[in-house]
């Protein structure tokens, strides 16, 4: 069995172990990295060639692949991490945050839990930082930093180790301000993000290679053998002795909530319903027996199964063939007709996707991004989802 097909099956069993779920979003001002990092995490999760990840925008491919850069930008991509003796399914939900800027920025928030916010460590924090952070924090969903583009600060700007030192502690400052400023009460600490206990990493996704301060000692690496190694030209061997993908997603599962965790303050924030009542209960506790609920978050055209809607499953067990409603539909029923989860870029049929997952339903004809799809035909809808625009914008309304 191949990597890829031995990464599926897997996933596959995972699914039903929501404590092993780690459902997050990637978000950036432009240019600072976002789609660099999660292609190169896709890939060094073994879920597409690695000399494709990244390199998009330089390497002549086939259209096929460009068609599965572009699947993968569409809605999300599931990997498989182990981290210590255990495996994780780490579902990754694309947050377009540049081209369509506002609404599918919060949809598909409204399906993570967690969100690692990229800062580009020469532009530092930068207006889209803030919206996304702001929107992230609006979902109740628990960032990380990423600090990326490190490589720049030392061959393009050839900082010293007391300038880089500089740099990333204004980042972090300018990051935890905003925390500060829009994080639920409950969390405005706890959420603040810091070095030492590894909520923040650094490196270059583009070379595929990061650092942490735990991850330091764990791979045996000082930050002055990295300074070393880039100075000198080696980071390709960096890349392997301080992987990216092993670092940012160790980070994830570490510090990142499962959706058990976090749906107990998430579903109070974004479902205004009794919480005392059976599908309200259900929710908050993730759990499978009870109602189904669902919300979808984008709707993907595939041009064989056609209309797919891709969501996140906060109650019960969806099943093939399932009946449901649709918020704003009435009285029609809807049967689930084919179930799938995504894989890398691959849609990957499956016969049930519990709570805490993300699913791809086809079969729900009336389902719009937004829509709320429940097993019972009376369920208070989720709670429209808000947008902000760029600060800057906001302040010259
Ligand atoms: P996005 O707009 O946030 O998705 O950013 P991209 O991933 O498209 O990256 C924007 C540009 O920055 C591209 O030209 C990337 O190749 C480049 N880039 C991304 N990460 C790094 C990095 O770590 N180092 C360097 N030098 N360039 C990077």
């Amino acid at each position: 069995m191949g990597r890829k097909e031995d990464n599926i099956e897997k996933a596959t069993k995972l699914i039903e172990k929501p404590e092993k779920i780690r459902n997050m979003g990637i978000a950036a001002h432009i240019d600072h990295g976002k789609t660099t990092l999660s292609d190169n995490l896709i890939a060094g999760a073994g879920m597409m060639s690695e000399e494709l990840a990244g390199k998009q925008l330089m390497l002549d491919f086939d259209e096929q692949e460009q068609a599965r850069g572009i699947t993968i930008n569409a809605a999300t991509a599931s990997m498989v991490h182990g981290f210590g003796d255990n495996e994780y399914l780490i579902n990754l939900i694309d947050t377009p945050g540049h081209v369509d800027f506002g609404g599918d920025v919060t949809r598909a928030m409204r399906a993570v839990d967690g969100a690692i916010i990229v800062v580009d460590a020469v532009e530092g924090v930068m207006p889209q930082t803030e919206t996304v952070i702001r929107q992230a924090l609006r979902e109740r969903v628990k960032p990380v930093l990423f600090i990326n583009k490190v490589d720049r600060l030392i061959n393009e700007l050839k900082l010293n180790g007391d300038e880089m030192q500089k740099r990333f502690l204004k980042i972090i400052t300018d990051v935890n301000r905003l925390l500060g400023k829009y994080s639920p009460p409950e969390f405005r600490d706890s959420w603040q993000v810091n070095v030492q206990d590894g909520r923040v990493a650094f490196g270059s996704a583009y070379h595929n290679w990061a650092i942490s301060v735990p991850a330091m000692a764990t791979y045996k690496i000082t930050f002055k053998d990295i300074v070393d190694m880039v100075r000198e030209g080696k980071q390709k061997e960096l890349a392997k002795k301080a992987q990216l993908h092993k670092i940012i997603l160790d980070m994830v599962i570490k510090h990142l909530p499962n959706p058990k965790e976090a749906q107990k303050y998430r579903i109070p924030q974004i479902w205004k319903g009794d919480i005392e009542s059976p599908i309200g209960k259900a929710m908050a506790n993730c759990s499978y027996d009870g109602p189904v609920s669902m919300m979808i978050t984008k709707i993907i055209v595939d041009p064989h199964a056609g209309e797919i809607a891709v969501g996140r499953v906060f109650s019960g067990v969806l099943r093939k063939g399932s009946e449901l409603y649709v918020s704003l539909a009435g009285n029609t029923k809807y049967k689930v007709q084919l179930l799938s989860m995504m894989v890398g870029p691959d849609r990957i049929s499956v016969d049930e996707m519990a709570a805490g997952n993300i699913a791809a339903v086809v079969g729900l004809k009336a389902a719009i991004a937004g829509s709320t799809v429940s097993s019972i035909p009376d369920m208070d809808p989720f709670e429209p989802m808000q947008h902000y625009t760029d600060p800057v914008v906001t302040l010259a309304i």
